[in-house]
């Protein structure tokens, strides 16, 4: 039968670090063990203490007169021996990140390491993450994936990530800004091939959710001219094997060429077409001095 979800439990929590994964859109996506670290924990930490503040209130939780630590990417080392600390003391430590689940392009790492470096115990509410959300809904296959966070904002860098990526023989996962989403996507088209599949997969859990599957190509036709807002996820499938002929390569080195070193031109082309490096550094050093 039907009814309202149990009440968050204050149970007493051995003591540890709680890694709490939070929702990424939708308030009532948390755990209910995640509702019962935060009601009981003896400390409280948190990306963002305002955010973790609301979604407490929201599932009827205080905060009472226990800390509330703001650790970010900004002040985590700095706060890290206090918490590690706590938990030396005996005390239990909840820490939650902005959205989703620490530490996947999140802060949270330095924190977790200090910890175990401490031999004391971390754990975890696990729960929503925006890559396995995506992962789930893109319709390609997830036996093998990789999830590559954010894409460098510099052009020749973010050329040289998708590089590294485009022969990885599983699905890949990208973060990624509406601000850049039209640049990545050219990107991808010049880089992994206009006819590669992709999902792109945007305000995942709220109200405006959206996913748009086809190949690069596609997306890129079905988003032309929109103004894109809201967060977004890019699942790129497997590619198939490179067909590397001759006039295709030495297109993609002219390309590399124009902005990187004849090294490095030749290693990321070598790469992305899965051919020896010595042959292609051979083919740039002729290309660079024409
Ligand atoms: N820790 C989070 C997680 O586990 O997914 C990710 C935090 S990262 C700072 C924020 C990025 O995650 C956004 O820029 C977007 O790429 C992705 N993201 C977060 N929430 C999302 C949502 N509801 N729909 C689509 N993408 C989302």
């Amino acid at each position: 039968m039907a009814g309202a979800p149990p009440a968050p439990q204050t149970l007493p929590l051995a003591p540890g670090l709680y890694l709490v994964s939070t929702p990424i859109g939708a308030a009532r996506d948390i755990t209910l063990r995640a509702l019962d670290v935060l009601a009981s924990a003896d400390v409280l930490a948190a990306e963002d203490t305002r955010t973790l503040r609301h979604l407490m209130e929201i599932h009827g939780i205080a905060v009472g007169d226990r800390p509330l630590i703001a650790c970010h990417d900004h002040n985590e080392a700095q706060v890290s021996p206090r918490i590690v600390k706590a938990i030396a003391e005996g005390k239990s430590v909840a820490y939650a990140s902005e959205a989703g689940t620490p530490m996947v392009s999140d802060p949270g790492f330095p924190l977790a390491r200090a910890v175990i470096a401490e031999g004391l115990p971390v754990t975890a509410a696990p729960g929503p993450s925006a890559a396995i959300c995506a992962l789930t809904l893109a319709g390609l296959p997830t036996d093998r994936f990789l999830f590559a966070g954010f894409a460098p904002t510099q052009k020749s860098a973010r050329r040289s990530f998708l590089q590294e990526l485009a022969p990885i023989p599983a699905t890949l996962v990208l973060y990624e800004s509406p601000k850049r989403i039209n640049q990545l996507l050219e990107e991808c088209c010049e880089t992994l091939g206009e006819g590669r599949k992709i999902a792109l997969c945007r305000e995942l859990t709220k109200r405006f959710e959206e996913v748009l599957r086809g190949t690069v190509a596609e997306v890129r036709q079905a988003i032309c001219g929109r103004d894109m807002k809201g967060e977004i996820v890019l699942v790129i499938g497997r590619g198939e094997k490179v067909v590397s002929d001759a006039a295709t390569v030495e297109a993609a080195l002219e390309k590399a060429l124009e902005e990187m070193t004849v090294k490095d031109a030749a290693a990321a082309v070598a790469e992305a077409f899965g051919l020896p490096r010595r042959e292609v550094y051979q083919l740039a050093l002729q290309r660079g001095k024409g």
